[in-house]
């Protein structure tokens, strides 16, 4: 495969390409992922930026709506936008969140966006890998706007967290006791937090949650990578497709405050060298399960370990030593 030639194609734009690239990143073939890696480099020279915005919230809240929605209401503006789905639940039945064929019915059709569904059977560390190479091509292809989707489970959204430049929560109108339920964590990763379904009867128990959100914000501590009255909670109709121009300034206003204060570039070179060091710690993982001697190895030390006739430390040394 001449991925010279994909890089080019995918670097102009073409569609088709971007979708061959992004199968060329999800495979699992020892040859696909040096090509794919070979592949991501050479596209990300363009040096292309996106803004990268993640959306997590539990089943039912109505991110496929709100991305049909908001993603509608962005190309409206005039920018072309990406929707990935990160899904770490292979149990899945087809692996997709987003193969129903469904979900953004007039936003998969739009000339300016391009969805993505989400590979099956996977595993967390693959998809993590996956997401961010298909997050880098889609950047390249020259998209404004790269949507990354996922399931509110808790490890994945640390994930996504980890590779966007935006985060974004959705929730459901509920009562006080409910929101007790949404985890101190992912409050203090998320950017800005959008009462969903603020519309017909739940418009008022929607209103009254997003004060309670708001007020719960308030009592976090002030991260530095925000200005003041960052995070913020709103409300929103993905139904009825409002709010969705306050959400937008909200998210262009912290987004140039942190282009401005520099915590942009930071968090990115941050980002950066995270996923750098967990290639590394991924490439040697890989290494010594593929190593026939040193899995053997490994089992036999393990074994010692557990037996209390080696110490794990020094065990583990004669392991990296071996490793060259
Ligand atoms: P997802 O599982 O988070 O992707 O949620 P969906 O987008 O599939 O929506 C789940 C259900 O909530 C569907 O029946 C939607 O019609 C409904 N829903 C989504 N957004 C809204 C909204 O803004 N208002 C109301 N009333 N219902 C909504």
């Amino acid at each position: 495969m001449d991925t010279g030639d994909l890089a080019e194609r995918v670097k102009a734009g073409e569609r088709r390409a971007l979708a061959r690239a992004i199968t060329l990143v999800e495979s699992a073939r020892a040859d696909h992922r040096e090509a794919a890696a070979e592949l991501v480099a050479e596209v990300g020279k363009a040096g292309q930026q996106a803004l990268r915005i993640g959306l997590s919230g539990t089943p039912g809240v109505g991110k496929s709506t709100f991305i049909e929605a908001f993603g509608l209401f962005l190309v409206e503006k005039g920018l072309k936008v990406a929707v990935l789905a990160v899904d770490p639940s292979s149990a899945r039945s087809g692996g997709s969140i987003l193969g129903d064929k469904t979900r953004m019915e007039q936003l998969s059709r739009h000339p300016m966006a391009f969805i993505r569904p989400s590979p099956s059977q996977s595993q967390l560390g693959g998809v993590a890998r996956r997401s961010r190479e298909a997050v880098a091509l889609c950047e390249g292809a020259g998209f404004d706007v790269v949507l990354v989707e996922t399931v509110g489970v808790g490890q994945s959204e640390t994930m996504v967290a980890g590779m966007v430049d935006l985060f974004l929560l959705l929730l459901a109108p509920a009562g006080g006791d409910e929101l007790q339920g949404v985890k101190r964590g992912i409050m203090e990763i998320a950017d800005i937090l959008l009462v969903n379904k603020a519309d017909g009867a739940l418009r008022d128990v929607a209103r009254r949650t997003c004060a309670d959100y708001a007020g719960a914000l308030r009592l976090l501590r002030k991260r530095p990578q925000d200005p003041e009255g960052f995070p913020k909670a709103l409300l929103v109709s993905a139904v009825e497709g409002t709010g969705m121009e306050e959400a937008w300034a909200e998210m262009e206003a912290l987004v140039n405050w942190r282009r401005d204060s520099g915590a942009w570039d930071r968090t990115r070179a941050e980002q950066a060298q995270h996923w750098f060091e967990e290639e590394v710690r991924h490439g040697l993982m890989r290494r010594l399960t593929e190593d026939k001697a040193l899995a053997a190895r490994m089992r036999e030390l393990g074994a010692a370990v557990a037996g209390g006739e080696r110490s794990p430390a020094e065990a583990a040394t004669e392991i990296l030593s071996r490793l060259g």
